[in-house]
């Protein structure tokens, strides 16, 4: 069994009710999940579209890493992903943010996440399951967390938005 960091967001229609349904996905597909607080953060790369609900959830897995992300995009693909341009709104997007301590380097899979490293709604969401974790390239997340610019980022609700016993 992996343990594994899975990234949220989405910024399309009823938003807490996307990020639950993707978080109960995840339960189906990993064990032992546990998940961040709920974030709010401005739209990053393109401003003109609502706000992000930004969330990290942490399991344990024995799916290979390109299962994983199959079977994280069969998630999305059932809550109605809408993907007209990058960057652009949709409805829930899951990246793998981090597969153990293990380097993916494949056409469709890159972990560490590429930009965990600079965006605040990774990093904080990722520091209430896991700040004293190290990243492979030896980056303590609690660090990183002080690097990087958490102005448009607010805390909206603690650990227990996405507990199963709230349906
Ligand atoms: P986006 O949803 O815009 O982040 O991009 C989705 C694409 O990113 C998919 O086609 C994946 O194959 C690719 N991808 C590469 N690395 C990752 C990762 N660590 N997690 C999720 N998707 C990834």
């Amino acid at each position: 069994m992996t343990n594994v960091f899975l990234g949220l967001g989405g910024n399309m229609g009823d938003r807490r009710e996307m990020m639950r349904s993707a978080v109960a996905g995840i339960r189906r597909v990993l064990d032992d999940v546990a998940v961040s607080s709920l974030y709010e953060s401005a739209a990053w790369g393109v401003t003109e579209q609502p706000a992000f609900l930004n969330a990290v959830a942490r399991g344990r897995t024995s799916l290979e890493p390109v299962e994983l992300l199959d079977a994280m995009q069969a998630i999305e693909h059932d809550l109605g992903r809408v993907r007209e341009r990058h960057w652009g709104p949709r409805v829930i997007d899951i990246d793998i943010l981090l597969y153990g301590s293990e380097v993916i380097n494949e056409p469709r899979l890159q972990v560490p996440h590429p930009y965990m490293s600079q965006r605040g709604f990774v990093l904080r969401p990722l520091a209430d399951l896991a700040a004293g974790l190290t990243l492979p390239d030896g980056s303590l997340v609690g660090e990183l967390l002080t690097t990087v610019d958490q102005n448009d980022l607010r805390r909206i609700e603690g650990p227990g938005w996405a507990d199963p016993s709230h349906d």
